[in-house]
Formats: structure tokens, C-alpha cells, sequence
């Protein structure tokens, strides 16, 4: 098998039997990059003397005879909003086009630490806003399965690495799906874990209140492993919690037998693709017949999920996205006479349309004599969402749905329509607003050979429950070994 193709856990065996060096992996996978990127377009910067210095340090560390961890020597991609030291970080937008950090993001400093190689930043739609990487400040990255096709959102460049056998696997971010669709669009696994469970430090911010850091990867031991690499309590993101970290891969050996199921009507709705409804309802009488317990359950404000989530996102985000003023960071235009034009200036050409639609959005909800009717109204909903989930989960332990409504889709053909592109999100959102770890793994092609998705939901740190359930029906079927025949 070819070097790039293999998971880290493979990886890793490897390179303690020394039958491969760091080096040569990582040699394996810049020959890779450089054979089909031209097409997926899935990077924006590689960092090869980094990555080789990285490697080299793990290789000496094997020949010395050292115990080596379970990410050193694998190479890892990253999207471009986790900030790197001395490495552009433009957060796939224009306005942080020359931004160069001076500190790393606490994940990629936890990764560090375990000597992980990392190969380069990720393409994404800018500032995290988008389901199809086509509002990255750049180029839109093409999904490995359809070259005409979007490889999903905003971790799309992430999700079409790890599928192009780019990267042995990637991080994304994951506000309203942006681990999740983009995993499902392009056939492999993502998670987006409990809020509070990966600290956000050094996370370029958009949401505040929903984004979280999270694996994508090749199959759901993977996503174990670089999970529990990158989870634990971090003073300088106080809203990380302090709880143990578990070794995720000791919950991959149970079987479903007796675990609770839950599948929500509303999940299931009207105008979406006939394939998705069959793969999925497929996957849960797979389910079915490996002895675990179905049961319909309801989630009745679903409905409201993309209209609460997209008064609380841009609201987040016209707070966040203030601090772009052509001083502290990153662009500023020439072309201005006072401080107020160049403010003014900066930010109407530094951002891309669909950032400036949130700016708008999120300020106009946030205004004094709109706020209670858009930002409360939208916080109270918000509760609402999450109890149905605390209900929910008296009776279920995990929650199996649909990751989105369709199939990776054509790339253009929602960009006129910001309505329709939110609407790829509506599986993924409710999450996302109440804080719940969820993983998407992939459960069959459709009609033309495109990936699809199905995410599982647990409750507040019970990521051990979902990756159990993930493992067991990717132990029943063979959806995440097949590879795309890149053209
Ligand atoms: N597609 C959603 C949005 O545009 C979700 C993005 C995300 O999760 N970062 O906001």
C-alpha cells in the first residue's frame, strides 16, 4: 500500500517496527501533494523545512531507541484558522493576507508537543463562513469524489486532504457542521466535540459561543487517537472545562448490543435527497440487526435551528470580526485621507461578500430596539433546542440522523442563493447550539458515487459513546476504505 494512503494507527506500527521513517512518510506525502493538488487545490501554504525538521527529530528519537507517542512522526494538515508560530495564517481571508503569528494555537502546540509533522495550511471559506470552501478569500477547493464538486464547509480544504490521501489527517472547525458536511461530502470521518472540551486559544474567532476544534480523518480509530491529542482544559480558554481526558480507543472495542438509538422525525425532511434517506435508514437497520435499540424520538424545535443559529453567528461574529481595523493586524488599504476612510476602506476590501453579509446581519440584530426580538428571542430558542436534547437523551444514548440534506452539490450552483447554502447546515446546527459532541462517518455513495454521512449525536462529553457507535458500523461495513479516483 502507498505510504500516503495509510491511517495513523497504521502509520504509527510502522514506524516503531522502523520499517518506515518519519522522513520517508512525510517525503511520501509532499510527492502526493504535489501530484494531485493542482486539482483538489486543498492547501494554501506548505511547510516543508518545518515538516522535515519535525520528522527528522522523531526518526533520531526512534534510532535512539525512545518510546515514541501515537501521533510523533505523523503528518498532520491544519486549517488555516489555527494560528501557527512564524507561519501565515490568513483564517482563508484577504484582510489576513500577511498575517503571521507570534504564538500557536493551544492544539497545535498540544500537537507539537507529541511531535505530530505538520504539512501545511488548509484551505477554508473565509473566516469559517460557508458549507463549500467557494467564499475562501483564494480558490475553492474540489472534492476528491467530483472534481465539478464542493468538498463542503468551511473545513472543506481539510475534509478534501484527508479523502485525496493529502495528509494522513487534518483538524477543522466546527461552528454549524464545518467538521461534519464537509467529512460527509467527502467520505470521511469528522467530530466536533463537546463545547469546551479542545480549548479555542489561538482558534481565529467566529462564533464564540458554538466553535470548537476537531479531528478529520480516515476512520473513527484515527479520529480516537487525534482527539484525545488535541482535548483537555487550558487556563487560557475559559470556557474549556477541566475534566479528565480519556484514551478514547478504549471505548472502540464494544459492540451496540443494548445501546440506545434515538432517530428524530424532523430530522428527516421534506425535500431531502431520496439516496441520503436510504443510506441512512440502510445504516440504521444495521444497526437494528446488530442488536442495539431503535427508537423514534422527537427534537421538535429543529425546525427553528438555521434561523437561531444565523441570528447568533453573525451576532457573534460582527463582535469578533470589530477587531480587523487595518492597525492591529493583517491588510490595510492605501487609498484613504483620515482614520475613519482607512477603517472604512480596510474593511470594505480586505472582506469577501458573504463576511460582509454577517458583519451586516449580526450588527442589525445586535441593535438597540432589535435586540430583544432577534438576539434574545434567538438566545430563548436556543434554550429551548437544548432541552429537547435533555429529554431526549433520558430515553436514547445516542442520537442517528443524516449529516446533510444532499450530496456534495455542484460547485456554483448555491452561491446566488445564501438561503439555499444555510440550508446544508440544518442537520448539523442544532448541535452546535446545545453544546453537543457529534461525529460524522461515512455510510454509502449514492447514485453517482458520492459520498454520504451519517452523523451520530451523543450527550456533553460523551464522545467515548458516539466514536463506540462510529467504530461498530464502520467494523460492519467497508464505505471508509474505498478511495476517489482523482481524474
Ligand atoms: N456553514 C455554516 C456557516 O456558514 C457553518 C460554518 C462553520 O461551522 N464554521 O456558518
Amino acid at each position: 500500500m502507498d505510504l500516503h494512503s495509510l491511517t495513523i494507527h497504521q502509520l504509527h506500527d510502522l514506524l516503531v517496527k522502523k520499517e518506515v521513517t518519519s522522513r520517508e512518510v512525510t517525503e511520501a506525502l509532499y510527492r502526493r501533494i504535489g501530484e494531485v493538488d493542482g486539482r483538489i487545490k486543498a492547501y494554501l501554504l506548505l511547510t516543508q523545512e518545518e515538516a522535515f525538521r519535525q520528522a527528522d527529530e522523531v526518526d533520531r528519537k526512534i534510532i535512539r531507541g525512545e518510546k515514541i507517542g501515537d501521533l510523533s512522526g505523523i503528518p498532520i494538515g491544519l486549517k488555516d484558522i489555527l494560528c501557527t508560530k512564524g507561519i501565515r495564517t490568513t483564517c482563508g481571508s484577504k484582510i489576513l493576507d500577511n498575517y503571521v503569528p507570534f504564538y500557536d494555537g493551544t492544539v497545535v502546540r498540544k500537537l507539537k508537543e507529541k511531535e505530530a509533522v505538520f504539512l501545511g495550511k488548509l484551505n477554508m471559506d473565509e473566516f469559517a463562513m460557508g458549507s463549500s470552501t467557494e467564499n475562501s478569500g483564494f480558490f475553492t477547493t474540489r472534492n476528491p469524489w467530483g472534481l465539478d464538486r464542493i468538498p463542503g464547509g468551511s473545513s472543506g480544504g481539510s475534509a478534501a486532504a484527508v479523502a485525496a490521501d493529502e495528509c494522513i489527517a487534518a483538524l477543522g472547525t466546527d461552528t454549524g457542521g464545518s467538521i461534519r458536511q464537509p467529512a460527509s461530502c467527502c467520505g470521511v470521518v469528522g467530530l466536533k466535540p463537546t463545547y469546551g472540551r479542545v480549548s479555542r486559544y489561538g482558534l481565529v474567532a467566529f462564533a464564540s459561543s458554538l466553535d470548537q476544534i476537531g479531528p478529520i480523518t480516515k476512520d473513527v480509530e484515527d479520529c480516537a487517537i487525534l482527539l484525545r491529542g488535541i482535548s483537555g482544559y487550558d487556563p487560557r480558554d475559559s470556557t474549556s472545562i477541566d475534566m479528565e481526558v480519556p484514551d478514547y480507543r478504549r471505548f472502540l472495542a464494544g459492540n451496540v448490543k443494548g445501546v440506545r438509538i434515538g432517530i428524530p422525525d424532523e430530522y428527516f425532511i421534506a425535500g431531502m435527497d431520496p439516496d441520503v434517506e436510504g443510506l441512512v435508514k440502510e445504516a440504521i437497520d444495521l444497526f437494528r440487526g446488530m442488536g442495539a435499540e431503535v427508537q423514534t424520538i422527537s427534537l421538535a424545535h429543529t425546525p427553528y435551528a438555521v434561523a437561531v443559529y444565523y441570528v447568533i453567528c453573525t451576532a457573534e461574529a460582527s463582535s469578533n470580526l470589530a477587531r480587523y481595523d487595518g492597525v492591529k493586524y493583517g491588510f490595510r488599504s492605501n487609498r484613504y485621507h483620515d482614520l475613519l476612510e482607512m477603517y472604512a476602506r480596510t474593511r470594505a476590501e480586505g472582506f469577501g461578500k458573504e463576511v460582509k453579509r454577517r458583519i451586516i446581519l449580526g450588527t442589525y440584530v445586535l441593535s438597540a430596539g432589535y435586540y430583544d426580538a432577534y438576539y434574545r428571542k434567538a438566545s430563548q430558542v436556543r434554550t429551548l433546542m437544548r432541552s429537547d436534547f435533555e429529554e431526549a437523551f433520558k430515553k436514547v444514548d445516542v442520537i442517528a440522523t443524516p449529516t446533510a440534506p444532499t450530496p456534495a452539490f455542484r460547485i456554483g450552483e448555491k452561491v446566488e442563493d445564501p438561503l439555499q447554502m444555510y440550508l446544508s447546515d440544518i442537520l448539523t446546527i442544532p448541535v452546535n447550539l446545545a453544546g453537543l459532541p457529534a461525529i460524522s462517518v461515512p455510510c454509502g455513495f449514492n447514485r453517482q458515487g458520492l459520498p454520504i454521512g451519517l452523523q451520530i449525536m451523543g450527550k456533553h462529553f460523551d464522545e467515548g459513546k458516539i466514536l463506540r457507535v462510529a467504530h461498530a458500523f464502520e467494523q460492519n461495513t467497508d464505505f471508509h476504505l474505498k478511495k476517489p479516483n482523482i481524474t
